[in-house]
């Protein structure tokens, strides 16, 4: 059976990662999170003091970062050159330092390749901000994710509080309003919801019922070709 490239984009704290993850394990697909991407690029870059407009030391960086994914017991884990980086990259500094190095062309062009290489045998969730506009625009499925900002901010501090990290909630407002703002306003592939894809507004939805709806339109996604 052909295998699907499946496309979810959307705002920070929309639900985009658990609900690719979830996706992904019913289809029997891959999940890739490209924000980790974009993290480890951030956090390679805090770690060796480069600044985040500083290009060509962002494309040196990206030349020598090898970033993989392996998935250990249900869970996606990053590795950059064979250390286990997800959970450096979930701090909140890192994020914005990701929003300010995923505006960089040098930045995105490099990881545009990795992530199609990724995506070219199909039977992939791949979850971010450009996925169905610009890095797989011929997409089988596309989704358009979103939410309310207040529920964006109370899901996003409830994450971090379960990871153990210590944040307060009038921060992570503050960050997912700036990051809103740098992801939809940037010249590069800025966050938009891709013609043709399938809005689904997750604010009043259960996680269980944004992946009937998901896995009911990927079922007839595969009934039809
Ligand atoms: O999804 P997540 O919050 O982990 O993404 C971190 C940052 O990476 C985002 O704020 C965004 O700036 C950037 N990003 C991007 N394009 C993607 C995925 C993430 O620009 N496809």
């Amino acid at each position: 059976m052909k295998q699907l490239v499946i496309t979810i984009d959307g705002p920070s704290g929309a639900g985009k990662s658990t609900a690719a993850r979830l996706l992904a394990e019913r289809l029997d697909y891959t999940y890739v999170d490209t924000g980790a991407l974009y993290r480890a690029v951030a956090l390679a870059a805090r770690d060796k003091g480069c600044p985040p407009d500083d290009d060509a030391g962002l494309h040196e960086i990206c030349l020598n970062l090898n970033l993989t994914f392996k998935r250990m017991g249900g869970e996606l884990r990053i590795h950059a050159n064979g250390n286990d980086i997800s959970q450096r990259i979930r701090d909140p500094e890192v994020s914005m330092i990701a929003s300010a190095v995923s505006a960089r062309p040098v930045v995105r062009k490099h990881l545009l390749g990795v992530q199609r290489a990724m995506g070219k045998n199909g039977g992939v969730v791949f979850e971010g901000r450009d996925m169905g506009t610009v890095v797989f625009p011929e997409a089988d499925l596309k989704f358009y994710l979103d939410a309310n900002p207040q529920i964006r901010t109370i899901r996003r501090y409830r994450e971090l509080v379960a990871k153990g990290l210590r944040v307060s909630l009038n921060q992570i407002a503050q960050d997912i309003r700036k990051r809103d703002e740098n992801d939809s306003h940037r010249r590069l592939a800025p966050l938009r919801q891709p013609r043709d894809a399938i809005r689904i507004d997750s604010s009043h939805l259960t996680m269980e019922e944004v992946i009937r709806i998901m896995l009911e339109k990927a079922k007839a996604r595969l009934s039809i070709i």
